[in-house]
């Protein structure tokens, strides 16, 4: 009997797309043995106050521009498509039924989001629709978790993932964290600090070309 292939998923605002979400990305892939992962750009993020920096469609050819060369690695334009909210659950819900109920499906996402995983929408049904693999970001502590999302990454996070679990379980993934983050960079490209070693050179140039973040 052949296994049918896990999926990875990575959704960011990538505004812009960096050199830890291509590391992270990487870093999923070849711990969990995927032969695809896929970069969701967020449409209109429900949860940023200030909305973002580059338009969606903006952000989406970054992505597009950022995966170029790296292997396994796609974009999936569904979100910034979806013109409203984007919810993680919609996103999920949606990718099931385009697979089916058997592969393994994996959502990646960082420390920082895990900490506030439980004001996601319908977030506990996450947990029914794919796996979840958390990249600690520098500082992470779980200690610090709120109560809730405390009990689920302690109670979900197994040792042996040889059945490949559809769903349900939680995992941190081993990369060494990298002390970048978006926001770092929007402040660098508005200051005129260099940003060349956090991005790769053609999303600089689309950010460049763009006029994007002075
Ligand atoms: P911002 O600074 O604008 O919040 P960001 O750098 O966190 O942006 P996002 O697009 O919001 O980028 O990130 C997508 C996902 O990647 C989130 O789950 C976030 O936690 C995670 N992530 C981003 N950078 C890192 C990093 N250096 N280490 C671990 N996780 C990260």
């Amino acid at each position: 009997m052949t296994q049918t292939a896990a999926l990875g998923l990575f959704g960011g605002t990538f505004d812009p797309i960096h050199a830890a979400h291509l590391r992270m990305a990487q870093a999923f892939r070849q711990e969990l043995r995927l032969a695809e992962v896929r970069l969701i750009p967020a449409g209109q993020p429900y949860h940023r106050q200030h909305g973002t920096h580059a338009s969606p469609q903006q952000r989406l050819e970054m992505a597009q521009l950022a995966i170029d060369g790296q292997p396994g690695l796609t974009v999936d334009p569904r979100e910034v498509q979806r013109n409203k909210p984007a919810y993680t659950i919609d996103t999920l819900q949606e990718i099931r039924a385009e697979i089916g109920p058997d592969p393994a499906l994996w959502w990646l996402i960082g420390g920082d989001s895990l900490a506030s995983l439980h004001t996601w929408r319908r977030w506990e049904q996450l947990f029914e629709l794919a796996n979840i693999a958390v990249a600690l970001r520098p500082g992470f502590d779980a200690a610090r978790l709120p109560a809730a999302v405390r009990t689920q990454w302690q109670a979900r996070q197994v040792t042996d993932f040889s059945n490949g679990a559809p769903s349900g379980t939680m995992r941190p993934l081993a990369l060494p964290p990298l002390d970048v983050s978006a926001t770092e960079i929007r402040h660098r490209l508005h200051s005129g600090a260099s940003v060349e070693h956090l991005l790769c050179a053609p999303v600089l140039d689309y950010i460049r070309q763009h006029r994007l973040y002075l």
